[in-house]
């Protein structure tokens, strides 16, 4: 029999008490559930642990730390997330498109050089790497079908240009990345904990 995680937020649930929230979610399960100890439910979940200093910037964050932290037959643990805020982040939106944007134009890399390579006059290529002769008519990727080399069908021009675009992509990536790290621990250390939802997770049988 496996485990799954499952999870109850009590800004959903109403009361703002996780230990009635969770007594709550549990008579709702054991009633719907029955003594199936498979069910997947809060049903058979012993008891709650509260950890009111555990406070994560978002849903999925705390949900991931719970799947980490919970085992199977252990106690249901409770932690609280920053809820949603009403601003779009027009900051991450526009890191996050131009990192779309750069991705793109490396994922187009490859099929351009293909395209100028089986429009080529020659019947073959020649592999630089392995020495392979590869039909004009068969090549299909960038890289080398024999030898895997990356380089099969570019010139120096396409590869300082290839080495350029990746840099440019990765450094793109690091800034969002920065920008929210820097962003969550802003919105950390000005949250009111008491003002956060709480997340209750436990791992069960199903
Ligand atoms: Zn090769």
């Amino acid at each position: 029999m496996g485990s799954t995680t499952v999870y109850h937020s009590t800004e959903l649930a109403g009361p703002f008490d996780p230990a009635k929230a969770f007594e709550d979610r549990r008579e709702a399960d054991r009633a719907y559930h029955g003594s199936d100890p498979y069910g997947g439910s809060f049903a058979h979940c012993p008891s709650l642990v509260l950890k009111p200093d555990l406070l994560f910037v978002n849903r999925a964050v705390a949900e991931a730390w719970l799947e980490e932290n919970t085992r199977k037959r252990g106690p249901a643990v409770a932690v609280r997330y920053l809820p949603q805020g009403p601003d779009p982040d027009t900051k991450d939106k526009e890191l996050r498109d131009e990192v779309r944007a750069l991705f793109r134009d490396t994922a187009a890399l490859g099929p351009s050089l293909v395209a100028r390579a089986r429009s080529a006059k020659a019947r073959t290529r020649r592999c630089r790497a392995c020495g392979s002769g590869i039909a004009t008519a068969h090549i299909k990727e960038a890289a080398c079908p024999v030898c895997g080399d990356a380089g099969f069908i570019e010139t120096k021009a396409d590869r300082a240009r290839r080495e350029a675009i990746h840099a440019t992509f990765r450094d793109a990536r690091i800034r969002l990345d920065d920008y929210r790290r820097d962003r969550d621990a802003k919105r950390l250390a000005e949250a009111r904990p008491e003002e956060c939802p709480w997340l209750i997770g436990a791992t069960v049988a199903c």
